[in-house]
């Protein structure tokens, strides 16, 4: 996709757990080359809509297009396997295995096949383009000088970044993140700013759902925020943070 060109097109979903109301009829759009942040304070959906976009969850109505085609409805993984990658809020990875072991284990588990015939069954030419595509990946993010660290003694923000190299195995047009600054150092948060302004100029469209504030407001073209479930407003970081129904919906005043 080329920068601006819309990835992903959210048309009015909803979701109901009984008689709540999670996600009311949102709708929204990301663009290619673009960091799109959703925001909004505790219990205003933005989970939810992370796992109705991603098809963890079934929507009450409302679709979804991914690239042009209608993904709502359709299992998760075969949402990921047309080019949408998600990060976790917990990080999981095999701490005895080393940083570029991980991520060829999750590149393999990405390919659809399940983690023991991982360990049993992968033959060399398999391991061998796993390996390549992890370390390619590790690469981007700025994890060149971690490849082979035991992933159970990186600190937080390492951690973070193995997560997204992850994610970025098999090349997603389309990249959520759940709070990734969550627990990061200053610094830290810093070095992944950097690593998501250097995937948006490569033209890929970031979903960051992110509770610190400065983080949002530095990196974020556009942003989208919810209260109680629904779309309250949206625009550039500059728009949110002028607007009164934003600091009325955080300050509850
Ligand atoms: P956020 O991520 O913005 O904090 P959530 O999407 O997690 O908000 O939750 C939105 C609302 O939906 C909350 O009131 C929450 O309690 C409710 N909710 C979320 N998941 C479920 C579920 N599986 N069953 C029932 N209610 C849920
Ligand atoms: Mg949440």
């Amino acid at each position: 996709p080329t920068t601006g060109d819309v990835v992903l097109d959210v048309r009015a979903i909803r979701k109901q757990f009984g008689g709540l109301v999670a996600v009311n009829d949102i709708s929204f759009q990301i663009r290619a080359g673009q960091i799109t942040g959703l925001i909004g304070p505790n219990g205003a959906g933005k989970s939810t809509t992370f796992n109705l976009v991603t098809g963890v969850l079934g929507l009450t109505s409302g679709e979804v297009l991914f690239r042009g085609e209608r993904i709502s409805g359709l299992p998760s993984r075969a949402i990921a396997c047309r080019g949408m990658s998600r990060t976790f809020q917990h990080v999981k990875m095999v701490p005895d295995m080393t940083v570029l072991e991980n991520v060829a284990l999750g590149a393999h588990l990405r390919s659809g096949k399940g983690a023991l015939s991982a360990m049993l069954h992968w033959d060399r030419a398999e391991e061998r383009q796993l390996f390549a595509e992890a370390e390619r990946q590790l690469r981007r993010v700025g994890m060149g000088a971690y490849l082979h660290h035991k992933a159970g003694d990186l600190s937080m923000g390492p951690q973070r970044l193995l997560e997204i190299a992850r994610a970025l195995c098999a090349d997603p047009a389309l990249l959520l993140l759940d709070e990734p600054a969550a627990g990061l150092r200053h610094k830290e948060k810093q070095e992944l700013a950097e690593v998501l302004r250097t995937l948006r100029a490569e033209g890929m469209a970031i979903l960051l759902v992110e509770h610190d504030m400065g983080l949002v407001m530095d990196i974020c073209d556009h942003i989208v925020v919810m209260e109680f479930g629904t779309h309250l407003m949206e625009g550039t970081p500059t728009e949110v943070q002028q607007s009164e129904k934003v600091r009325a919906a955080y300050l509850g005043t």
